[in-house]
C-alpha cells in the first residue's frame, strides 16, 4: 500500500486530532492512520496559542461532556506529563468573589464543582486566600481549586505526535485539505501536498471544522465563529503579584470565563484573554482579515441573532480590547495593585466557537458521525485539558461505527 492510502485519515494536528490518531493507532495497530496538516507543524491553531490549564471541571453542567471529559481529563493529562517527562505545575486556582452580588454565583460554582466530583475543591473566606494563597487579590470569598494546573499544551501535542510515529502511523504537514471526492466507498482527499486516500474520516479541523464538515456532505447546521482572545503579559519584576491562577466569578450567559491573571509554564505571567469577534478564522491580529471568512459569517442567520441578543455584552469586549486603561479596570477589581504600566502586549489565540442557526453559543463539546465520519464540531475549552479522554471517546465511536474489529490488523473493509 502507498504513503498515501489510509484506513482513517485525520484531518487536523491540534491536540484533539494527535490524540485521536495517538488511540487509534496504539489500539489498533494494524490500522493504517494519518494525519492531513495544513501547518508545517502541530499545535498551530488553538492547540498552540491558549492558557495552558489544566482545568478541573469546575464550571460544568453536571452530566455533561465537558464535566465528564474534563475531570478525568486533568488526572490522565498530569500523569501523561509524568510519563512523558513534560513540565507541568499544579500552582491551583482562586475563582474569586469580589462583590457581594457574585456570592450566590460562586456559591452555585462551588455546588457544581462538588457534583462534579472535583479533587479538593474548597470555599475559602476572603482572609484565608490573602493569607495562603494569593496576598493581593481583593477578594471577599473564594472557590479554592488546589490541584488546577498548568502546562504548555504545544509540548503535550509535540509528545502525542511522537507516540503516533513510533507506533506506525503518519503524519502530513503542508496538506490543506482542500476538497473530498467520494471513490469506490472511500474518500479521495486532495490536498496541496497532493492525494490522500482514506476508507474512513476524523474531522479535527478546529476553526474550519464546519468547512471540512462541509466538503464532506455533512449537513451540520452550525457555523464556527473566531472569537479572538487578547492577553497582555505582566512585566517581570511585577510577576510577585500572582502566585498561580487568579479567575473572575464568569457571566453564567457567556460560555467564557472572564479575564484572569494566569502563571506559565513559558516563564511569564499572562493577563487575559478577552473575547472579541475575529475578522479571519485565524485572525490573531485586529488588522487581520480574510473576506471569505467574514462574508460567511455575516451570511450566517444565527450571527444576526446572536449579535441582536448579546450586542452589549460584544461592545463592552470590543471597547475592553480598544482600550488597556478598560482591560486594566477589570483586571483592578481583582489586584487593585496592578498598573496600566505594569502590562505589555502579550500573544492571542483564537477561539473556534461552534453557533447554532438560533444564535446559541454552543457550549457543551459537539461530536457528530456520518457512516464513514466522525466530526469533531465543538471544542473549546477546557478542549486541551480533556484531549487524552476526547481521543479515545472519539476511537471507541470510530470502532463502532466504522467497524474496527481486530486488535492486530485492520478489520476495515
Ligand atoms: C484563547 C484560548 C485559550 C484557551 N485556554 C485553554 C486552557 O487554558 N485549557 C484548556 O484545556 N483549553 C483551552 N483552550 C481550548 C483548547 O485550546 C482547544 O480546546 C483545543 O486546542 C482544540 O484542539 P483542536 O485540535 O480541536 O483544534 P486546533 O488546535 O485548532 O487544531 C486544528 C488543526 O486543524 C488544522 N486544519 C484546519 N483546517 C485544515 C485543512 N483544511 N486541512 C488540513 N488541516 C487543517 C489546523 O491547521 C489545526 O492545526 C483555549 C483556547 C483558546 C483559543
Amino acid at each position: 500500500m502507498p504513503d498515501s492510502t489510509f484506513d482513517v485519515a485525520v484531518i487536523g494536528a491540534g491536540i484533539i486530532g494527535l490524540s485521536t490518531a495517538m488511540n487509534l493507532q496504539t489500539r489498533f495497530p494494524g490500522l493504517r492512520v494519518g494525519v492531513i496538516e495544513k501547518a508545517p507543524g502541530v499545535a498551530s491553531q488553538q492547540s498552540g496559542h491558549n492558557s495552558g490549564v489544566i482545568h478541573s471541571g469546575i464550571y460544568y453542567k453536571p452530566g455533561s461532556f465537558k464535566a465528564r471529559f474534563c475531570v478525568e481529563g486533568r488526572s490522565s493529562m498530569t500523569r501523561f506529563c509524568e510519563e512523558n517527562g513534560i513540565p507541568f505545575e499544579r500552582c491551583g486556582k482562586v475563582i474569586i468573589a469580589t462583590r457581594k452580588d457574585e456570592l450566590p454565583r460562586l456559591q452555585a460554582l462551588y455546588e457544581r464543582g462538588a457534583a462534579n466530583q472535583v479533587e479538593g475543591l474548597q470555599l475559602v473566606s476572603g482572609d484565608e486566600v490573602r493569607d495562603r494563597i494569593e496576598p493581593h487579590v481583593n477578594v471577599i470569598k473564594a472557590v479554592w481549586a488546589p490541584n488546577t494546573g498548568i502546562v504548555d499544551f504545544r509540548k503535550v501535542a509535540a509528545a502525542y505526535a511522537k507516540r503516533i510515529l513510533e507506533a506506525g502511523g503518519k503524519i502530513h504537514f503542508n496538506a490543506k485539505l482542500r476538497r473530498v471526492v467520494g471513490k469506490n466507498g472511500a474518500s479521495v482527499l486532495e490536498t496541496r501536498a497532493g492525494e490522500f486516500h482514506a476508507k474512513r474520516v476524523i474531522n479535527c479541523a478546529g476553526l474550519h471544522a464546519d468547512v471540512v464538515a462541509n466538503m464532506m456532505g455533512a449537513k451540520t447546521d452550525l457555523r464556527i465563529i473566531p472569537f479572538r482572545g487578547e492577553y497582555y503579559t505582566l512585566r517581570k519584576e511585577r510577576e510577585n503579584l500572582v502566585r498561580g491562577l487568579i479567575y473572575p466569578v464568569p457571566n453564567p450567559a457567556f460560555p467564557f470565563l472572564g479575564v484572569h491573571f494566569t502563571k506559565t509554564m513559558k516563564g511569564f505571567t499572562e493577563a487575559g484573554p478577552n473575547a472579541v469577534l475575529a475578522m479571519a478564522r485565524e485572525g490573531y491580529e485586529k488588522r487581520d482579515f480574510n473576506l471569505p471568512d467574514f462574508l460567511g459569517t455575516i451570511a450566517f442567520p444565527g450571527f444576526w441573532r446572536l449579535t441582536m441578543r448579546d450586542w452589549k455584552t460584544g461592545m463592552m469586549e470590543i471597547n475592553r480590547s480598544l482600550r488597556k486603561s478598560v482591560f486594566v479596570r477589570d483586571l483592578q477589581r481583582m489586584i487593585p495593585e496592578v498598573r496600566k504600566e505594569d502590562l505589555q502586549s502579550g500573544g492571542s489565540g483564537v477561539r473556534a466557537q461552534a453557533v447554532d442557526r438560533s444564535g446559541n453559543l454552543l457550549d457543551d463539546f459537539r461530536i457528530e458521525r456520518t457512516k464513514d465520519a466522525i466530526h469533531v464540531l465543538n471544542a473549546p475549552s477546557p478542549g486541551a485539558t480533556s484531549s487524552l479522554v476526547i481521543g479515545r471517546y472519539i476511537t471507541d465511536l470510530a470502532a463502532e461505527t466504522f467497524a474496527i474489529r481486530d486488535k492486530a490488523h485492520s478489520a476495515l473493509s
